[in-house]
């Protein structure tokens, strides 16, 4: 089994950078699906 992202050690969320939303090109900003909003990478399956 591969993992295609890392997590990192400090539990900082790594789709978001820990931000916990993305910045769009278009402008405005997309709160992060993977985080919930947070910036940690808590979520566990
Ligand atoms: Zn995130």
């Amino acid at each position: 089994m591969k993992r295609s992202l890392k997590y990192t050690e400090n539990g900082t969320c790594p789709y978001c950078n820990g931000a916990g939303y993305f910045q769009l090109l278009l402008g405005g900003s997309e709160t992060c699906d993977y985080c919930g909003g947070n910036g940690k990478s808590h979520k566990k399956k």
